[in-house]
Parts: C-alpha cells; sequence; structure tokens
C-alpha cells in the first residue's frame, strides 16, 4: 500500500509537516532547566468546578514554583457541549480565586507563541500530524456507518469477545487505494483512525508523579483521531497539543487514567516524550457517614458559583484547598502562620492518590483563621464588592455606615485570643446586621429562667440607670447592681454555689439585654457594639421592648 498516495488523497490541502510547526513555529522553550510548562484545560460548558480549581492549583503551582508557564487551553471540540460567555465564566472564576495564567485564551484575546488556544482553531495541526501517521501506515480513514458499528458490536457480544473496532474487526483497516478513492468520489462521510499495534495481553508501566508506578494493559482499539468533521478526538488533541505546546506536566482528573494506554501509544507511534503525567483523586465528601464523590446533580458545593454566591474569600478557599492538597500543609502552616501561601514548598508526591476529602465545614474553620488576619478595612472593601454583585440591596447601608461597619468587623479581633467570627460575606452581614434598623430582628430566647414581664422589669432599670459615657467598668458595675437588686447572683459563682439562693446570675442580666440590642444571644462585647451603635440606637431598642 502506498500509504504517501492515501495520505495526499485524504488530505490535499495539507501542506505542512510535523516538523515545521515542532521547528520553526513551536519550538522549544529555552526555559532554565527544572522549569514546568502546565496546562488547564477546561470545556467551555458553562460548568466550573472545585475539581477544576483543585487541578488548577497544582498547575498554577508546578508552573510558577518552577518558573515555568501555566496555560489556559480551551478544549472546544464538542459543539454540542458549548455554552455561550463560558470561557469568560471560567477565565473570571479563576481569576476571582487568585489563579493567573501567563498564556492561552483570555478575555480580550490569546496571549502566548505556542496558540492558537482554542481547539476548534487547531483544525490544520490535528489534520497535519494525522496525515503523517497515515504516511506512517498508522492511520487510516473508516467510511463505516453506525449501523455497520452496531452490527460488529452485536456479533462481538455474541461471540463473547471484547467489543470495539480492532484488529479483524476493522474491516477498513485494509481498504485498497481504489476503494477509498471510491468513497471519496462518492462523497462519503469518513473519520480517521488510529491503526493499534497493541495486543491486548501486554502491559506496560508508566510513572504517574501522583500515584507512583502505575502497570496498565496496552491499547488495541483503532480509536477514532479525527471525526467526520475533521475535528479531534480528546485524545489525540491531547497528544498534540500537549507536544507541540511543550507541556511538560499533565495535571488531570483520575477519570483519565482508564484511557491513558491510548495517550502511551500515540505518544510512543509518533516517537514523541511523553508528559509526567499527575492523575489527581476524586474529590469526596462524608454523606451519612458515606465517602462518596462530589456529585453535580447533588452537591451544590461543586460548582465554584457557590463559593463566589456565598461570598467566600478567595485567600480562604486556596487555604483550605491546599490542606487538601498537600498533607504536610496544615503542620508546615502552624510553624509558618504568617507566611504567603506562595512560600509553602508544594509537591506532588504529598497529594493524596485514594480521593481526597472536601469537608465544608473544615472549610469555614479554615477561613475564620484566614479572615482574622485581614484588617477589617479589606474585609469591608470585599463584602461591599460581593454585595455589589451579589445582594445590591445592602450596598447603600453598607456604605452610609462604613466607619461603623469597619468598627463591628474589628469588635474582638485584636487581643490575644482573637474572635473568629467572620467565615464568607452572606454570614458576615448576617452577623452584623442587628447593626441596620430595618434587618434587625430578635432571633434568640431569653434565658430560660426569664419570662416576658421579667425581661420588661430588668430593661427597664437597664434604661434608667445607662449612661452612654461610662466606661466598660462603670457599666458592668451597673449591671452587677440591677443584678442583685432583683435576685441574681451579682457573680456566677455565687449562683453556682448557691444557686437555690438566686434566680439566675449577672450573665442572665446581660443575655437580657444583649437579645434586646442585638437581637442574639451570642455576641461580641455588648459595650463595645453598643459604643458602635451610638445611644439613640441603643435606647430606641430597649424602649420598644418595655
Ligand atoms: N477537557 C478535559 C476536561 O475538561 C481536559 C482533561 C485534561 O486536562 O486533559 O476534562
Amino acid at each position: 500500500m502506498d500509504y504517501k498516495k492515501l495520505a495526499d488523497m485524504l488530505f490535499p490541502n495539507i501542506t505542512k509537516t510535523i516538523s515545521y510547526y515542532e521547528e520553526t513555529l513551536f519550538p522549544d522553550r529555552g526555559l532554565p532547566d527544572g522549569a514546568k510548562v502546565t496546562r488547564l484545560a477546561p470545556s467551555p460548558t458553562g460548568f466550573i468546578h472545585l475539581g477544576n480549581l483543585y487541578g488548577a492549583f497544582v498547575d498554577e503551582r508546578l508552573a510558577h514554583q518552577s518558573n515555568g508557564v501555566f496555560i489556559l487551553r480551551i478544549e472546544d471540540t464538542d459543539e454540542k457541549r458549548k455554552v455561550e460567555g463560558a470561557v469568560e465564566t471560567i477565565i473570571n472564576s479563576l481569576e476571582f480565586f487568585d489563579l493567573r495564567f501567563d498564556e492561552g485564551a483570555g478575555i480580550n484575546g490569546e496571549t502566548g507563541n505556542y496558540g492558537p488556544y482554542f481547539q476548534s482553531n487547531r483544525a490544520e495541526i490535528y489534520q497535519t500530524v494525522a496525515k503523517h501517521l497515515i504516511e506512517m501506515g498508522r492511520a487510516y480513514p473508516c467510511f463505516c456507518s453506525e449501523e455497520e458499528l452496531s452490527k460488529i458490536r452485536e456479533q462481538q457480544i455474541a461471540e463473547n469477545v471484547n467489543t470495539g473496532y480492532y484488529g479483524k474487526w476493522a474491516v477498513d483497516r485494509d481498504l485498497t487505494l481504489e476503494e477509498v478513492k471510491k468513497h471519496l468520489d462518492n462523497n462519503d462521510s469518513f473519520v480517521i483512525r488510529f491503526k493499534s499495534m497493541g495486543n491486548p495481553e501486554d502491559t506496560f508501566e508508566i510513572d504517574d508523579a501522583i500515584r507512583g508506578r502505575i502497570s496498565s494493559p496496552v491499547n488495541f482499539q483503532d480509536i477514532v483521531l479525527l471525526k467526520a468533521n475533521g475535528i479531534p478526538t480528546y485524545h489525540f488533541a491531547h497528544v498534540v497539543d500537549d507536544h507541540l505546546m511543550r507541556v511538560t506536566h499533565v495535571v488531570r482528573g483520575e477519570e483519565w487514567l482508564s484511557t491513558l494506554p491510548i495517550h502511551y501509544e500515540l505518544f510512543t507511534t509518533l516517537g514523541w516524550d511523553l508528559p509526567v503525567y499527575c492523575h489527581t483523586a476524586h474529590l469526596m465528601k462524608m454523606d451519612n457517614g458515606v465517602k462518596r464523590k462530589l456529585s453535580k446533580r447533588k452537591d451544590p458545593e461543586l460548582g465554584l458559583e457557590y463559593y463566589m454566591q456565598l461570598g467566600y474569600h478567595p485567600a480562604a478557599v486556596r487555604e483550605y484547598l491546599m490542606t487538601i492538597l498537600n498533607s504536610n500543609f496544615e503542620e508546615w502552616r502552624i510553624q509558618n502562620p504568617d507566611s504567603s501561601i506562595d512560600d509553602f514548598p508544594f509537591t506532588l508526591d504529598k497529594m493524596s492518590n485514594s480521593g481526597a476529602l472536601f469537608d465544608l465545614n473544615k472549610l469555614n474553620d479554615v477561613s475564620k483563621n484566614v479572615l482574622v488576619k485581614i484588617p477589617a478595612t479589606e474585609i469591608y472593601d470585599f463584602l461591599l464588592n460581593w454585595a455589589k454583585e451579589y445582594k445590591k440591596e445592602i450596598v447603600n447601608p453598607l456604605t452610609e455606615h462604613k466607619d461603623a461597619v469597619i468598627k463591628l468587623l474589628d469588635v474582638g479581633r485584636n487581643s490575644d485570643k482573637p474572635r473568629k467570627d467572620l467565615i464568607y460575606c452572606e454570614q458576615i452581614f448576617d452577623f452584623i446586621s442587628y447593626y441596620f434598623d430595618e434587618y434587625f430582628k430578635i432571633v434568640d430566647n431569653y434565658p430560660e429562667n426569664i419570662d416576658d414581664q421579667e425581661a420588661k422589669k430588668l430593661l427597664k432599670a437597664y434604661l434608667e440607670t445607662y449612661n452612654h459615657s461610662d466606661d466598660q467598668n462603670q457599666w458592668f458595675e451597673k449591671i452587677r447592681v440591677i443584678a442583685a437588686e432583683n435576685g441574681y447572683a451579682a457573680k456566677p459563682k455565687d449562683y453556682k454555689k448557691n444557686p437555690e439562693m438566686y434566680k439566675g446570675h449577672v450573665g442572665d442580666v446581660s443575655t437580657v439585654i444583649r437579645i434586646a440590642i442585638m437581637g442574639r444571644s451570642t455576641s461580641p462585647d455588648i459595650w463595645e457594639l453598643q459604643q458602635i451603635m451610638g445611644e439613640e440606637k441603643v435606647r430606641n431598642r430597649i424602649q420598644s421592648l418595655i
């Protein structure tokens, strides 16, 4: 068979060669030794999820820790799944989490010399490589219709052999030039298939940077390289793009492990070096005591929109993801509490290969610790920006009361044992909402030992003696007096010793005051909050209850 002739018949318009791309257009990047080139390769389906972000952090760290390059490549070969605006969503969401690409698709076009970075614009490149494989005798046109393929499949099932297009079942493998010409003259549609030399009994071994040495059966299927419209399958595009973009490390989900044999055979057939594969583990969650994969259908927290809508700070999400990415990160953080997360030496061998457990409660704990280190003025700006996007009705109140809000955000945060009340914007606003009359509501009940009548009596006494210029000690002394005068122990320890002698203790009295002013039974220091709220608001709140 004259493969060269076959190749020219199929791709008369393809005149470039692989070496043109390798040597002229996309030469070696000339990066320093050890510099890693990574890429995030999302499909523009409109759904960008935590798994993408998790992988993207790995890419970003590998590239930027080694003075390498981090690329954004858009895998848009599946017309049916394309969604308008999805690329913008991807870029904006990743930027929100502070992930910056050095090269690739961007909001205002592409940057970099190894593009195009949208696969849909790379047809000529894929066809050049396909033509080369045909010339080598390692790819061929297949004109089989869907019906023919299902017939083959039925027969394979009946004979109890592997299904698929391979070996003797690959009926178009040995078409003659004349037969191909006839099909082409007929305008019959065709795909280009790879001619696999694999034997189902053979295995191969490869080192995965996360999983260690992997042994797997080789590929033996004549998989499709180019679809009937000339657009590549994922497998072919992955091999061609990662080779020509000079990607050194391919970080992708473990769902790609099963097709790794295809990629292995393609790389080796083309005589190209394999990238270092890094197959990340699925993100899991505990669901009623059972560990399972996070699911798009069941778990809203899988989508990145979830974190943006609730207003998680990107630094908190990054910090949390790093705790699940590298098992030694938390220990490092304890030793380096004030270092930038970028100083942490991230490594692939500390990554889990058996499923990374994602836990929202843990994220919230991490977030508290991250936010406590961010100055209140910055939290205010973050809150306001979030509100502009997700809770417009609070933009005005926040702007009008800027100084008070900053003070409220800062109460109790500057001591040796700072309060860690702030988690994410939605919760932060709820936490300070009592300040705003239009959002104030009483959410907690008075202590059990105090009924409404009794509460009124205590609040009346409070209002009568209230002096806004009392310092914290004077203020609290007055509460002790009110407590004692009304049958409550002025000190909790007195109550503990002789509970039968009292109705309760001073803590119950301050809880009543707290509920009257803040609407809830726990809050930062009442005196400090009153000072921020101002005398009028405090008096009005009490007055309205008595
Ligand atoms: N487009 C593929 C995906 O979104 C990329 C996989 C890869 O990183 O190679 O799953």
